[in-house]
């Protein structure tokens, strides 16, 4: 198991491996492996982290928890239910959600992320894991009203700052039965386990593979529990994946939508 962590560096973006609360680089590609560890470069605390990977897409199952869709009256789909958010919306852990003045309510929703590792295209459940690099903590910040009246997600789903995406990287964890929260100024609102999916990771990855190939940094959010709920200018909010971490971003109000 080893954790990759992207940062900032003054000659740009660097990727690191975590041992303990201590950063080292990472000479070469993640992608290509095998991990090598190099010069410590200090503690994690003192590093400006980014969104672990540069995705081509975020590919987004809605509905994947039976209780969520409860809670928004809306039937279980029969195949994974897919949206993308795109790559514009990431931030890291510690960056701000910025919440568009005059869209109405705007909610958290606490998911696993699945970061791919290799391309995939039309691969099958039993293989799927191994196109896998590893799975970190994501917010699909979701402005509620607008998905109500658009119909089409890409407007709701698709603000800048709308997709938390960290700490980091956390490589061989089975995804199966992972606790997956949300914590809204320290009181907890979601919480289920990821062996509550309806579609697995898995399923999820031959399903979306089918449709479009899979490239190495692609990002997959799992779907959301039920608790989902309004983010307000001053909030804290952390999603904690278990055997993963905290992904902490602070609320801020942005820009109106209307000038
Ligand atoms: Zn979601």
């Amino acid at each position: 198991m080893a954790r990759i962590v992207r940062f900032l560096t003054p000659a740009g973006p660097a990727f690191g491996l975590i041992e303990d609360d201590t950063v080292y680089t990472l000479p070469g590609d993640p992608f290509a492996g095998p991990l090598q560890m190099g010069e410590r470069l200090g503690k994690v605390e003192s590093l400006k982290l980014l969104p672990p990977v540069q995705p081509s897409k975020i590919i987004c199952v809605g509905r994947n928890y039976a209780a969520h869709a409860a809670e928004h009256h809306a039937p279980l789909p029969e195949e994974p239910m897919l949206f993308l958010k795109p790559p514009s919306a990431l931030i890291g852990h510690g960056d701000p959600i910025l919440i568009p003045q005059g869209i109405g309510q705007v909610e958290h929703e606490a998911e696993l992320a699945v970061i791919i590792g290799r391309q995939a295209w039309r691969v099958d459940r039993l293989s799927a894991l191994d196109y896998v690099l590893g799975y970190t903590c994501a917010n699909d910040v979701s402005a509620r009203d607008l998905q109500r009246k658009d119909n089409q997600w890409g407007r709701a789903k698709g603000f800048d700052t709308f997709c938390p995406l960290g700490p980091w990287i956390v490589t061989d964890l089975d995804p199966r039965d992972l606790a997956v929260s949300c914590r809204l100024n320290g009181e907890q609102r979601q919480h289920a386990r990821t062996s509550e999916m309806v579609f697995d990771v898995p399923a999820l990855i031959a399903f979306i593979s089918r449709v479009m190939t899979l490239l190495p940094g692609d990002v997959i959010l799992t779907g959301t529990p039920a608790g989902v709920g309004p983010l307000a200018d001053g909030d804290t909010v952390e999603v904690e994946v278990e055997g993963i971490g905290v992904l902490r971003n602070p609320v801020q109000n942005g820009p109106a939508w209307a000038d």
